[in-house]
This record gives C-alpha cells, sequence and structure tokens, in this order.
C-alpha cells in the first residue's frame, strides 16, 4: 500500500465515497459521539441482533414454549451457526460447530490432539499467547500428568525463527493463535501448519482475532484443528458462544473429554452408555444457549454477500491511515508502535506502547474514542472494516493529538484502574 501523502479530511471523506463496504455500517447500531476501535474485543451490535433477541423472548419461548426447540429449530441452531462461520474459515460443509466458549473449546481440541499423538507429550505455543490458551493447556497438563503433557513455550521473534526451530518431532500439538492479541502480529498458517505436518505435528490455530477480519483458508491449508470466538470481529454479542473446527479426516478418530448427552449418537433415547455422533456433533457437550447463539445467528447475516478480501483491504487501509496520521502528528512520537506495520505481518489492530498508555485509552475513552489497554503499557486500537469509516480515522487520531499535546491525560482519574480494561 502506498504512502497518502496528504490524508486531509477530503481525502478520507473520498475514501469514503468509493469504499465498497461503506453501505454495511447501517447494519449496526453505532451510539452518536463514539468512534469505536474496539471491535476487535467486542464487536458493535449488528440491529438484526435486537430484532432476533426480541424475537426469540417474544415469539419463540414466551409462546411456543418447548416446542421451540422442533418448531423453531433450536436444536439444529449450533450446526446452522457453525456452517454461517465456515465459509469465513474456508471450511467446507460439516467441520465447524457453535458451542461453549473459546476456552472450553481449547480444551475439547487439545485433549482430542493429544490422544492421537501417543508417544509424543509436548504442546507448544507461544510464550505471549493468550493467557486462556497457556491455562488451558495447563488445567490439561495437571489433568493428564507430567508424564502425559508439557506446556513447553517459545519467545515470539518477528521473524518466527524460533518458533518454525521448535517444531521438532517432539513435539505432540502446536497451538498458536493468528493474531497475537498484544501486537496485532499475523501468523502464516499454511507455513506453519505445513511445517507441523512435516514433524508429524497436529495444529491448532486460535482465530480469536482473525474470523471475520481476514480471509482464512483452513481447509487449503490442510489445519487440524481452529477455535475462535463469537463476540469480536463476528459481533455476536458480549459472551457470545464461540466456534470450533475439526477437520472432516479427523472426525472418526476423535474422541472429545466432554462427553455430555448433546454429543451423543442419540441424545433422546437416554441410553446409560455414552456412544458418540458422528462428524462435527461430538463436540457438543450441553444445551445450547439458545437466546444467545441466535443472536449470533442474527450477526452473522451482515456477512451475506461480503468479499473477505475487501474487508482485508479495508482494514489495512484503515489501520494504515491511522498510523499514518499518528506519524504526521510531532506530539505523537512517544508512542512506540509495536505492530509489524508491512501488511502481510499484521492483522486488524494497532498497538503502540506509552508509559501511560492506561491514561490515555481512559482520557480517549472520556472523548468518545473507545480504545483499550492491554498490561503493562499497550494502547491498542481495532479496525472493523464492516462499521468504520476514513473519517473517523481522522478524528481519532486529532482527538488522540489533542489529548496527549494538552497533558489532559494525565488527569488524576484517568490513572484510577477498573476492573476492566
Ligand atoms: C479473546 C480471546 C479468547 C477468549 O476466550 P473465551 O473463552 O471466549 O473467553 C481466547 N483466545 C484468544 C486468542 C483471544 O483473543
Amino acid at each position: 500500500m502506498t504512502m497518502l501523502p496528504d490524508l486531509t479530511k477530503t481525502t478520507l471523506a473520498l475514501l469514503d465515497a468509493t469504499d465498497p463496504l461503506a453501505s454495511k455500517r447501517d447494519a449496526f447500531f453505532l451510539p452518536d459521539n463514539t468512534l469505536y476501535l474496539d471491535g476487535n474485543s467486542l464487536g458493535a451490535m449488528p440491529r438484526v441482533a435486537a430484532l432476533r433477541a426480541h424475537q426469540v423472548l417474544n415469539e419463540q419461548w414466551s409462546r411456543d414454549l418447548i416446542k421451540s426447540w422442533n418448531s423453531h429449530q433450536w436444536i439444529d441452531l449450533p450446526h446452522k451457526v457453525g456452517e454461517k462461520i465456515a465459509p469465513l474459515l474456508g471450511a467446507a460443509p460439516g467441520q465447524v460447530i457453535c458451542c461453549d466458549s473459546t476456552s472450553v473449546n481449547l480444551f475439547k481440541i487439545l485433549s482430542c490432539a493429544m490422544l492421537m499423538q501417543p508417544g509424543r507429550t509436548k504442546i507448544l505455543s507461544q510464550a505471549g499467547n493468550f493467557p486462556t490458551d497457556l491455562y488451558m493447556v495447563q488445567g490439561l497438563a495437571s489433568l493428564l500428568g507430567e508424564q502425559y503433557c508439557q506446556l513447553v513455550l517459545v519467545d515470539d521473534s518477528p521473524d518466527n525463527h524460533a518458533l518454525e526451530q521448535a517444531i521438532t518431532t517432539e513435539i505432540a500439538v502446536l497451538l498458536l493463535t493468528q493474531v497475537d492479541f498484544r501486537s496485532g502480529r499475523l501468523l502464516d498458517i499454511q507455513r506453519l501448519t505445513q511445517r507441523a505436518h512435516e514433524q508429524g505435528v497436529l495444529v491448532i490455530w486460535d482465530l480469536a482475532h482473525s474470523a471475520g477480519a481476514l480471509p482464512i483458508e483452513l481447509d487449503a491449508c490442510h489445519v487440524d484443528f481452529a477455535v475462535g470466538c463469537g463476540y469480536k470481529y463476528l459481533n455476536g454479542g458480549p459472551g457470545a458462544p464461540a466456534f470450533l473446527y475439526a477437520a472432516t479426516r479427523h472426525h472418526d478418530r476423535l474422541t472429545q473429554p466432554l462427553t455430555g448427552w448433546m454429543g451423543h449418537n442419540a441424545p433422546f433415547s437416554f441410553a446409560t452408555d455414552y456412544q458418540k455422533a458422528p462428524g462435527i456433533a461430538q463436540f457438543l457437550t450441553g444445551t445450547p444457549a439458545i437466546i444467545a447463539m441466535s443472536v449470533l445467528d442474527a450477526a452473522l447475516t451482515v456477512f451475506d454477500n461480503i468479499d473477505m478480501q475487501q474487508v482485508r483491504y479495508k482494514s489495512l487501509a484503515l489501520s494504515h491511515c491511522f498510523h499514518h496520521l499518528v506519524t504526521m502528528q510531532p506530539c505523537l512520537a512517544d508512542l512506540q508502535l509495536i505492530t509489524p506495520l508491512q501488511p502481510s505481518a499484521r492483522g486488524s489492530q494497532l498497538a503502540y506502547q506509552h508509559p501511560h498508555a492506561y491514561a490515555l485509552c481512559q482520557a480517549l475513552i472520556q472523548r468518545g474514542v473507545i480504545a483499550d489497554f492491554r498490561a503493562p503499557n499497550i494502547l491498542r486500537l481495532g479496525f472493523t472494516p464492516l462499521y468504520l469509516r476514513y473519517v473517523d480515522i481522522g478524528t481519532a487520531v486529532t482527538i488522540l493529538a489533542n489529548i496527549v499535546s494538552s497533558q489532559e491525560y494525565l488527569k488524576p482519574e484517568y490513572a484510577v484502574q477498573q476492573k476492566v480494561t
């Protein structure tokens, strides 16, 4: 992408005028006087989500009660939502299901993958991976015992050299997150999966910060397993159910440990012994959260007819404009970008280190620019192409520059740490 020499308001408005995704913004409810740069943490609310919630409560649950499992196909929702997510992941039908949280799905997948690798005991991940991913491995390791399962961590380096070197025949499972939640660094799924398979290693990709943000090709890259969130770029609402991908070629020999009745071959036979359902249904555990899953189902309709290449293009362009404008402001020289600038190496966010990152973030939020803070010193900004405009980027940087040059962020109230950052 070429540098835009003169990113004036007019230029940004022109970019909006020719943006093929511009009309998607109307599909979202966006509060007034708010620039939302945190859709990577909690996606904005699609208008259809509110309609569906109302419908499920007031037309389905209230009136049709338990009949709704059949008459409104509640029972099929985990499959239906999984199939809606599948095209965003480059997954053919029958391999994606919507259920539980990303953490719980990781536990299921990690267990399956370890059982498929007798004689190997190591799970390799990045030291900077999202903590829940590491915690789930630690939990599995303490359940199985040290002699059967150990977590091995490598430090992240921009060239992935250490990571690639650590993928050896000693490793059972490689657990990676495609886009780093702190730095926004993007890993090459194709290359790392291939490297893992050459060493007989199974791969699990966490797509929390990439599903719905950029094109993904799980089938084409021969990925074994993947998990991801419903509430980030998929806009499914706070705590929306997560998804899980398992390649068809593995289905017959998988054994997942959370053998609840919904993953049984015949849940309503109420048999004494567990017998797993065929296919992706074996990953279900308990009764799906219908209200939340219905909302996610509706939210996913905003991706109908969307070209993910266009989403990717705009995501990179928005973040490129943001950073370019930051570099044009002398007062923002203390913001240290830790996100790689080359497009092939970054996801849909920018992360800046600053000694007062927390206070800066609070001051931004106070002025209507919603970003987030990641300990110890990162100001993180997410770029969601479906509802952000180029002009919003200009406004956000102007406000940021204002807060910094006026030293407004040094007000004592901005130093008070909240529970959720
Ligand atoms: C957000 C995120 C999660 C969240 O997991 P939950 O179980 O949904 O809370 C997991 N992994 C990564 C990489 C994330 O960014």
